[in-house]
Protein backbone atom coordinates (compact mmCIF):
# COMPACT_ATOMS: atom_id res chain seq x y z
CA UNK A 1 0.00 0.00 0.00
CA UNK A 2 1.45 3.41 -0.53
CA UNK A 3 0.46 6.03 1.40
CA UNK A 4 1.16 9.93 -0.06
CA UNK A 5 1.47 12.29 2.98
CA UNK A 6 -0.25 15.15 1.49
CA UNK A 7 0.59 18.90 2.37
CA UNK A 8 4.31 17.83 3.65
CA UNK A 9 5.95 18.42 0.07
CA UNK A 10 4.90 20.74 -2.34
CA UNK A 11 3.70 19.84 -5.25
CA UNK A 12 5.29 21.03 -8.52
CA UNK A 13 3.87 21.74 -11.71
CA UNK A 14 6.01 20.19 -14.45
CA UNK A 15 3.67 20.14 -16.98
CA UNK A 16 5.25 19.15 -20.41
CA UNK A 17 8.71 19.90 -19.00
CA UNK A 18 11.41 18.09 -18.16
CA UNK A 19 10.83 14.58 -19.71
CA UNK A 20 12.38 11.51 -17.93
CA UNK A 21 12.37 13.62 -14.93
CA UNK A 22 13.30 11.41 -12.05
CA UNK A 23 12.57 12.47 -8.63
CA UNK A 24 15.09 11.59 -5.56
CA UNK A 25 15.78 12.58 -2.15
CA UNK A 26 18.85 14.64 -1.82
CA UNK A 27 22.24 12.67 -0.50
CA UNK A 28 22.81 15.20 2.31
CA UNK A 29 19.90 17.45 3.45
CA UNK A 30 16.97 14.45 2.02
CA UNK A 31 15.16 16.92 0.34
CA UNK A 32 12.68 15.68 -2.85
CA UNK A 33 14.48 17.25 -6.15
CA UNK A 34 14.23 16.30 -9.63
CA UNK A 35 17.52 14.19 -10.23
CA UNK A 36 19.70 15.29 -13.21
CA UNK A 37 22.91 13.64 -12.76
CA UNK A 38 23.78 14.45 -9.11
CA UNK A 39 22.82 12.83 -5.86
CA UNK A 40 22.30 16.31 -4.31
CA UNK A 41 19.78 18.69 -4.87
CA UNK A 42 20.85 22.17 -6.35
CA UNK A 43 21.04 24.27 -3.56
CA UNK A 44 23.70 21.78 -1.17
CA UNK A 45 25.24 21.22 -4.63
CA UNK A 46 25.84 25.19 -4.35
CA UNK A 47 26.64 24.22 -1.02
CA UNK A 48 29.20 22.29 -2.10
CA UNK A 49 31.04 24.13 -4.79
CA UNK A 50 31.26 26.53 -2.03
CA UNK A 51 32.81 24.33 0.13
CA UNK A 52 35.50 22.49 -2.51
CA UNK A 53 36.21 26.03 -3.76
CA UNK A 54 37.63 26.34 0.28
CA UNK A 55 39.35 23.07 0.40
CA UNK A 56 40.94 23.72 -3.45
CA UNK A 57 42.04 26.97 -2.10
CA UNK A 58 43.87 25.92 0.52
CA UNK A 59 45.25 22.85 -0.75
CA UNK A 60 46.47 24.77 -3.84
CA UNK A 61 48.67 26.59 -1.50
CA UNK A 62 52.12 25.39 -2.08
CA UNK A 63 52.46 24.90 1.45
CA UNK A 64 49.38 22.61 2.26
CA UNK A 65 49.40 20.56 -1.09
CA UNK A 66 51.27 17.28 1.50
CA UNK A 67 47.79 18.19 3.30
CA UNK A 68 45.78 14.68 4.25
CA UNK A 69 41.88 14.90 3.94
CA UNK A 70 42.41 15.13 8.13
CA UNK A 71 44.17 18.00 8.37
CA UNK A 72 42.42 19.71 5.19
CA UNK A 73 39.09 18.97 6.83
CA UNK A 74 40.75 20.67 10.04
CA UNK A 75 41.89 23.87 8.51
CA UNK A 76 38.59 24.03 6.43
CA UNK A 77 35.91 22.83 8.38
CA UNK A 78 34.67 20.69 5.35
CA UNK A 79 33.13 17.33 5.63
CA UNK A 80 35.61 14.49 4.94
CA UNK A 81 33.33 12.48 3.30
CA UNK A 82 32.82 15.11 0.81
CA UNK A 83 36.51 15.38 0.77
CA UNK A 84 36.99 11.80 0.10
CA UNK A 85 34.39 12.29 -3.10
CA UNK A 86 36.22 14.99 -5.01
CA UNK A 87 39.16 12.75 -4.46
CA UNK A 88 37.33 9.68 -6.00
CA UNK A 89 35.94 11.53 -8.94
CA UNK A 90 39.23 12.82 -9.90
CA UNK A 91 38.59 16.76 -8.94
CA UNK A 92 41.36 16.80 -5.94
CA UNK A 93 44.20 14.60 -7.92
CA UNK A 94 46.31 12.89 -5.90
CA UNK A 95 49.03 13.59 -8.25
CA UNK A 96 49.02 16.98 -7.02
CA UNK A 97 48.46 16.44 -3.81
CA UNK A 98 50.54 13.36 -2.64
CA UNK A 99 48.60 12.76 0.31
CA UNK A 100 44.77 13.07 -0.31
CA UNK A 101 43.22 9.75 -0.46
CA UNK A 102 40.22 8.21 0.58
CA UNK A 103 39.31 4.98 2.46
CA UNK A 104 38.87 1.69 0.60
CA UNK A 105 35.05 0.36 0.29
CA UNK A 106 36.10 -2.93 1.14
CA UNK A 107 38.11 -2.09 4.49
CA UNK A 108 38.79 1.33 4.82
CA UNK A 109 42.05 1.71 4.33
CA UNK A 110 43.30 4.98 2.74
CA UNK A 111 43.61 4.46 -1.10
CA UNK A 112 44.50 7.05 -3.88
CA UNK A 113 43.01 5.27 -7.23
CA UNK A 114 39.89 2.92 -7.31
CA UNK A 115 37.63 1.72 -5.12
CA UNK A 116 38.85 -0.84 -3.18
CA UNK A 117 42.83 -1.12 -1.65
CA UNK A 118 45.48 -3.28 -3.13
CA UNK A 119 44.82 -6.19 -0.76
CA UNK A 120 41.66 -6.36 -1.04
CA UNK A 121 41.69 -5.41 -4.78
CA UNK A 122 44.13 -9.42 -4.77
CA UNK A 123 41.23 -10.85 -2.97
CA UNK A 124 38.50 -9.67 -5.20
CA UNK A 125 41.25 -10.42 -8.22
CA UNK A 126 41.00 -14.18 -7.31
CA UNK A 127 37.54 -14.31 -7.15
CA UNK A 128 37.22 -11.96 -10.87
CA UNK A 129 39.90 -14.28 -12.66
CA UNK A 130 37.11 -17.32 -11.43
CA UNK A 131 34.29 -15.53 -13.28
CA UNK A 132 36.38 -14.01 -16.57
CA UNK A 133 36.49 -17.76 -17.24
CA UNK A 134 32.57 -17.20 -17.43
CA UNK A 135 32.48 -13.48 -19.19
CA UNK A 136 35.14 -12.78 -21.44
CA UNK A 137 35.83 -9.45 -18.79
CA UNK A 138 38.70 -7.38 -20.17
CA UNK A 139 40.32 -4.73 -18.38
CA UNK A 140 43.02 -3.81 -20.66
CA UNK A 141 42.77 -0.14 -19.71
CA UNK A 142 45.31 0.30 -16.33
CA UNK A 143 46.35 3.70 -15.44
CA UNK A 144 49.07 3.89 -13.00
CA UNK A 145 49.70 7.78 -12.36
CA UNK A 146 52.51 7.99 -9.70
CA UNK A 147 54.43 11.09 -9.83
CA UNK A 148 56.82 11.18 -7.13
ZN1 LIG B 1 20.00 18.88 -0.52
ZN1 LIG C 1 40.76 -2.75 1.53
Amino acid sequence: MIQTTAGTTRKQDVKGGIPLAELANCKSCGKVFVKVSSPYCPECLKEQEKKFDKVYDYIKQQENRMSTVSQVHEATQVETALIYHWIHEGRLLTTMFPNLGYPCKSCGKIIQEGSICDDCRKRLERDIARLEKEEDLNTGDHRTTYHT
